[in-house]
């Protein structure tokens, strides 16, 4: 080969490699070169069908929600129990560590990863253990082991030995304000928020296989890689604490918008902010409103009640991301 030519190969390949990207390692030690199809590392429910393990609106026929992809053991022990070790997937920090079985997730761990092209959280939950050395705001490297996989839940239907998994989210936290919002709540009277801001009202996940399975992602692209499913418009002066956490997510000059319009992906997830200045016609006479829908994903919005059941008015999901969102701009 000429010395011309293997530099057009090395151009070319460096070329193909994204410009920024962040490093990601699967989040068990299963032996990833054994998996053939997706039923070998899905964990689905008690239906036994293989998509209600992924993400989406695949439980229930529709009608229930899972944020995040379930993973199966590749080991277990005579007794039936996973062998498998839960990895951290990027480099970060500890964020929370819940040792309790005291909700739907179990025992769980949140990683945040400041270092990403935009800082998200990863979710591990329903371990068996958590490596017991974690402390809050400790740094983790990318594949240090957090925990052992396992089946913990005190959920409404306990998650029985045999379809132990990790449940793995990853996504970003709507708003710091969240307990204020929370406590405010007439349904939140008898039950305190034993999570604080890592309750899973408060984090809003995406697809955890726009980033599992390929050994560099640009976070930023996988999370824009989302399309708009509706729009609103926002009257605020005060800026929501979402846009100074995510600025890359914002177009426009926040210290002079009076509102926001905001383009939601499908399950809530508010992914390009964008200033309103007094004159805007996306401005809102009142709080908020919602402005535009796209009607090839109305489905899944119905579904997810991002839209009420007439199709056209904002539904119970959409207005609750949006009180939490607002929740530090009153
Ligand atoms: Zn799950």
């Amino acid at each position: 080969m000429s010395l011309r030519s293997s530099f057009a190969l090395l151009s070319f390949s460096l070329a193909a490699l994204p410009s920024c990207a962040t490093d990601v390692t699967w989040p068990t030690t299963m032996d990833r070169s054994s998996i053939r199809s997706p039923q070998d590392y899905l964990q689905p429910t008690v239906s036994g069908k293989t998509e209600s393990a992924l993400f989406g609106m695949v439980r229930e026929d529709g009608k229930r929600f899972h944020e995040g992809i379930d993973i199966r053991p590749a080991k277990t022990n005579a007794d039936g129990e996973p062998l498998d070790l839960v990895l951290a997937a990027m480099d970060g920090q500890v964020a929370y560590l819940n040792p309790n079985v005291n909700g739907p997730y179990g025992r769980y761990v949140v990683l945040y990863h400041a270092a990403a092209e935009i800082p998200v959280y990863t979710l591990y939950a329903h371990l068996a253990k958590i490596e017991p050395t974690l402390k809050p705001a400790q740094p983790v490297r990318r594949g240090a082991a957090i925990g052992l996989m396992g089946h913990t839940s005190a959920g409404a239907s306990p998650i029985t030995k045999d379809r132990s998994h990790l449940h793995f989210e990853v996504g970003l936290i709507l708003s710091t304000g969240f307990n204020l919002w929370y406590s405010g709540q007439a349904e939140n009277k008898q039950s305190a928020n034993l999570h604080g801001l890592y309750n899973g009202q408060n984090l809003i996940g995406m697809d955890p296989l726009l980033i599992l399975g390929q050994p560099k992602v640009d976070l930023l692209a996988a999370l824009r890689s989302q399309p708009t499913a509706l729009t609103v418009g926002l009257r605020t002066t005060k800026t929501p604490d979402f846009v100074k956490r995510y600025p890359a997510l914002v177009r426009g000059d926040a210290s002079r918008a009076v509102g926001w319009y905001v383009e939601f992906s499908w399950q809530g997830m508010p992914i390009r902010w964008t200033a309103l200045e007094a004159q805007s016609p996306q401005l809102p006479a009142g709080r908020w409103r919602l402005l535009e829908i796209d009607q090839t994903q109305r489905t899944r919005l119905l579904q997810r009640k991002m839209l009420g059941p007439d199709g056209r008015t904002p539904g119970e999901q959409l207005t609750q991301n949006l009180e939490i969102l607002l929740s530090t701009a009153r």
